[in-house]
C-alpha cells in the first residue's frame, strides 16, 4: 500500500520535474532566440547605415535614391550565413561556386552610373547572390537578371521572393547573348568581366540607354557605354576586379 502510493507519488514527482525542466529549457531557448533577433536587427541596421555613410556617400555617391536603396536592402541576407557579420564590411565576399558578391561601394557606384529614375527596364548579367538585383528592384520598373550557375540563381530567387520583390525576372544561362525576347533595355549592368564588350548587349540597349560593364583580363576597367543616335560613347571610369565572364565570352 505504502509502496504503491510511493510509486505513484514518485512518478508524479518525476513528471513534475520533467515538465519543470522542459519548461525551463523551452523558455530559456525562446528567450535567447527572441533576444538574439532583437539585438541582431538594430545591429545590422546600424552597420548598414555606417556602410552607406562611410563607404559610399563619403566617397562621392550622392544619388539620393541609390543611397536610400543601399540603406534599405538587407545585404546580410544575401551572403552565406557564417559571413553575415561581415556583410557590411568594405569588401567583396565569397558566395560559393568561386563567385563573389561585390563590395558595397562598387554596387552603389555602378548603380548610380545607370542614372535610374524609376520607370526603366534593366538587364543584369551575373545574378550571383541577387543583392545587386534587389538594389535595382528598388530603383526601376523591372529587372531581368541572368546567371550561368543554376544553384546561385536558385538561391538568389529564394532570397528575393522572401523579401517580397515582384519585379525581378530570372534566367539561367549565358548572359553573353543578353535576353533578346525582353530587349530593348533602358540600362544594362554587367557584373562579370568579358575581355571585350559583347555586341549582343550593345544591340539590346535602347538609344539613350546606358550600360556599365567591367572589361579586361586580370586588370579590368569599368566602362560606361551610352548608346546615341550616332553610335556608342565609351567612357573609362574605374580600375576594378571582377570574376571573369564565363561561356561564350571566353572564346572571344
Ligand atoms: N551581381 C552579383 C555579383 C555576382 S559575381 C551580386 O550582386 O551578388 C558575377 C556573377 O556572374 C557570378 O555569379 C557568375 O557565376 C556570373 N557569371 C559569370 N559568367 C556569366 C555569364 N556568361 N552569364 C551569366 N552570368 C555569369
Amino acid at each position: 500500500m505504502w509502496e504503491e502510493m510511493g510509486e505513484k507519488g514518485g512518478g508524479t514527482m518525476k513528471w513534475l520535474v520533467y515538465l519543470f525542466l522542459l519548461g525551463f529549457i523551452a523558455g530559456g531557448c525562446g528567450k535567447v532566440s527572441r533576444e538574439k533577433m532583437k539585438s541582431e536587427q538594430p545591429q545590422y541596421e546600424k552597420w548598414r547605415h555606417r556602410m552607406v555613410e562611410e563607404q559610399i556617400h563619403r566617397r562621392g555617391v550622392d544619388d539620393e535614391r541609390v543611397l536610400q536603396a543601399m540603406e534599405k536592402v538587407p545585404r546580410h541576407l544575401f551572403v552565406p550565413e557564417h559571413l553575415r557579420d561581415q556583410a557590411y564590411a568594405d569588401e567583396p565576399l565569397p558566395i560559393g561556386y568561386g563567385q563573389t558578391i561585390s563590395q558595397p561601394y562598387i554596387v552603389a557606384y555602378m548603380t548610380e552610373q545607370l542614372a535610374l529614375k524609376g520607370d526603366e527596364r534593366v538587364l543584369e548579367i551575373g545574378t550571383g547572390s541577387g543583392y545587386q538585383a534587389a538594389i535595382l528592384a528598388e530603383l526601376c520598373d523591372s529587372v531581368f537578371t541572368i546567371e550561368i550557375v543554376p544553384e546561385l540563381s536558385k538561391r538568389a530567387q529564394e532570397v528575393i521572393r522572401e523579401l517580397g520583390y515582384t519585379n525581378v525576372q530570372f534566367r539561367v544561362g549565358d548572359g553573353y547573348q543578353g535576353w533578346p525576347e525582353k530587349a530593348p533595355f533602358d540600362a544594362i549592368i554587367v557584373t562579370a568581366a568579358p575581355r571585350s564588350i559583347p555586341q549582343p548587349l550593345i544591340d539590346q540597349l535602347k538609344v539613350g540607354g546606358r550600360m556599365i560593364i567591367p572589361v579586361g583580363d586580370f586588370y579590368q576597367d569599368l566602362y560606361l557605354i551610352t548608346r546615341t543616335k550616332q553610335g556608342i560613347r565609351k567612357e573609362r571610369k574605374l580600375p576594378v576586379r571582377f570574376v571573369p565572364m564565363k561561356g561564350k565570352a571566353e572564346e572571344m
